[in-house]
């Protein structure tokens, strides 16, 4: 599952994850994303070896579960209204997250905890659905960005100051579009030298035919192998 944290929020995170392929990916996850103590995390995965029917069931409701935020959050970076379903499904997981806080005493105050047992495996989906509740439910929702760069898409909160953070990762996909300009450019110049061969059409069929170095695919699933 993923090991790339960019995204600035844990539900953004989560949605830009490789779907995870056991429990044991998903605790992984949750335990390097903070979610619970790496040695939680392993105790976890140890219980869900014991108890296969409820790892399935948790699998499949983190599989739900990341598959409606990311539908959701798409939908808001791209400021169009999200899917009722994704939306459902989203308030249906949030049900029952909430149904387990509960309020316990700390010095002077009181604080929200979580209201589960250590073996209670579904517990690592919580603080993931409150994370997502908490982006749409404040300024935050209004900076969920989907990266630019074609066959990404990948969710991240811009924090830049005048909101024009369009990449997942400078490093990655922005360099990359600036790679892509750059021999769009001058395949486009010695087009026009050869004899003024530019049209759109050209300049498109050149930016294809370039063979990409090494670092293979963007696709999310193929980078985040750990
Ligand atoms: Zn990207």
């Amino acid at each position: 599952m993923a090991h790339v944290w960019t995204a600035g929020r844990l539900a953004l995170d989560f949605a830009n994850a490789a779907s995870p392929g056991s429990y044991a990916d998903l605790a992984q996850w949750a335990g390097e994303a903070g979610v619970v103590t790496p040695a939680e995390a392993r105790a976890l995965a140890r219980a869900a070896a014991r108890r296969r029917p409820a790892a399935a069931a948790a699998l499949m409701q983190a599989t739900a579960l990341q598959a409606s935020i990311a539908s959701v959050m798409l939908a808001v970076a791209e400021r169009r209204p999200p899917p009722t379903r994704a939306l459902a499904e989203l308030n249906d997981a949030l049900a029952i997250a909430v149904a387990r806080r509960r309020l316990v005493r700390r010095g002077a105050g009181f604080v929200w905890e979580w209201n589960a047992g250590r073996d209670q495996l579904d517990r690592l989906l919580w603080p993931v659905i409150r994370s997502a509740a908490d982006v749409l439910t404040s300024r935050d929702v209004a900076a969920v960005r989907a990266c630019a760069a074609s066959g990404c898409r990948r969710l991240f909160l811009d924090g830049s100051r005048n909101g024009t953070r369009r990449w997942c990762e400078m490093a990655v996909c922005g360099n990359r579009a600036k790679v892509r300009r750059h021999y769009t450019r001058r395949r486009s110049r010695s087009a026009r030298s050869a004899g003024g061969k530019s049209s759109s059409a050209n300049r498109r069929g050149s930016t294809h035919s370039i063979a990409w170095p090494s670092r293979g695919s963007i696709a999310p699933s193929s980078r985040r192998q750990s």
